[in-house]
């Protein structure tokens, strides 16, 4: 069995679903890359200075897709300055353009939006009601004219209706009707590989289109993707639609995440949070990360391992060490991922007493064990699962601080690598 792509170490993933790659700008999605970040502005498309400087926000917390929405001629007409503006400033992400009801007018009056942007999202559920199959051919047609990728993406809060409708009804009819809902996550599956047959009808090569068919409930989800999954060969976009916000938001889409990335499952994902009020944007691409690099299926950033503290140590002294620790090391990594390539593996880890300190110190890279409330005052600290020194004194933040620097330096610095 193969590691999955990109991951760095061994995985709890034993193989990833095959896909083609489908390449959006200079970014490959599919079962032989790494699995994709990606994320979405909230700012008005047609206020191109708020979304430049989203974007940017965006890409700077590691976001290697973003999606924008396009939905008026004011926001089509700002797409080619926004990525004008982004190249301008050396920043080549791929934007992603989010089509709804007016999508075939909108690609179609603004030729420039259309070749500027690298992918289209066609929501099959609000191409039209009348006239949906030429709506979605226009579509087709304009990412045929511009060689542009496409991601078919079903909602369940915008299910193409009709096809709700007729599976409903053949149900009804069926000598062993299914329960509604049973009915209603088929129409999903249905909706997304439908559109997809009849986008490559229309002349669309099959490693040009990835799919998506989101839901809210974290069991839904993983029933969609599954069977999904197992009907086509296309690349899958996941993520729990509507999340919500703060730790509800973050665990539910953990929970549907991690059982089907677990499965090899999914090939880029989006955290669909609500912000809370004064917390960034850039809180969805964190998690994102954070999801994939707990599965050890990419690196981003070093990891703090820390015990929960309990009666056996100085929990304030403790809790303020791993604080310290985790908050310095997020600061350094925009220049440590410059200097010291690799660094993302580092595993540090900052443990309350000696049940367990030594023991899970020794697994990290450099990791330090603080004395428990009736030990001797002095911290262990191990490098590369060895006893490497014992901190004492007041300033033993400080001090561990600089160790970690200094493996760093020795581990990923010029002098540490090869020759
Ligand atoms: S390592 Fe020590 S302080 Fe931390 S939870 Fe375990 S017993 Fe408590």
């Amino acid at each position: 069995m193969s590691q999955p792509a990109g991951a760095p170490h061994g995985s709890a993933v034993e193989t990833r679903r095959q896909t083609p790659t489908v390449w959006v700008g200079k970014v490959s999605i599919g079962s032989s890359h790494p699995i994709v970040v990606q994320s979405m502005t909230n700012t008005p498309t047609a206020d191109i200075a708020a979304t430049v400087t989203q974007i940017k926000e965006l890409v700077a917390a590691g976001s290697e897709l973003v999606r924008i929405t396009v939905n008026d001629s004011d926001s089509a007409e700002a797409v080619p300055h926004i990525i004008d503006a982004l190249h301008k400033d050396g920043i080549d992400v791929p934007i992603v353009g989010d089509f709804h009801y007016n999508g075939h007018l909108l690609l179609t009056r603004h030729p420039a939006c259309a070749e500027a942007l690298a992918k289209y999202r066609i929501n099959p559920g609000n191409v039209g009601t009348t006239r949906r199959d030429d709506n979605f051919k226009m579509i087709i047609d304009q990412a045929l004219q511009h060689d542009k990728p496409v991601r078919i993406g079903v909602n369940w809060g915008s299910l193409d209706q009709q096809l709700a409708a007729s599976l409903m009804d053949e149900n009804a009819r069926s000598a062993n009707p299914q329960p509604a809902q049973t009915v209603m996550l088929e129409a999903i599956v249905q909706s997304a590989l439908r559109s997809a047959q009849a986008a490559v009808e229309l002349g669309m090569p099959e490693d040009k289109i990835i799919l998506s068919a989101k839901v809210s409930g974290v069991p839904d989800l993983i029933t969609v993707y599954r069977r999904l999954a197992a009907m086509c060969a296309y690349p899958l976009h996941l993520g729990l639609t509507e999340a919500g916000i703060g730790m509800k938001g973050m665990v539910s889409s953990t929970a549907a995440l991690a059982v089907l990335l677990c499965e090899g499952i999914g090939d880029t994902i989006r955290i669909s949070l609500t912000p809370a009020p004064g917390v960034s944007r850039t809180e969805e691409v964190l998690v994102a990360q954070q999801i994939l690099q707990s599965l050890e299926l990419r690196s981003f950033l070093p990891q703090v391992t820390s015990c929960p503290g309990c009666g056996r140590t100085t929990s304030t002294t403790f809790q303020q060490l791993a604080s310290e620790v985790q908050t310095y090391i997020w600061r350094r990594m925009p220049d440590w991922r410059n200097r010291y390539p690799g660094v993302a593996d580092l595993k540090v880890a900052v443990m309350g007493c000696v049940v367990n300190g030594p023991g899970e110190s020794r697994h990290a890279d450099i990791g330090i064990s603080l004395p428990g409330a009736a030990e001797e005052p002095s911290a262990p600290v191990y490098i590369d699962g060895r006893h490497a020194t014992t901190l004492r004194g007041e300033n033993i933040s400080a001090q561990f601080i600089a160790l970690v620097d200094d493996y760093v330096d020795k581990r990923w610095g010029k002098h540490g690598q090869p020759e």
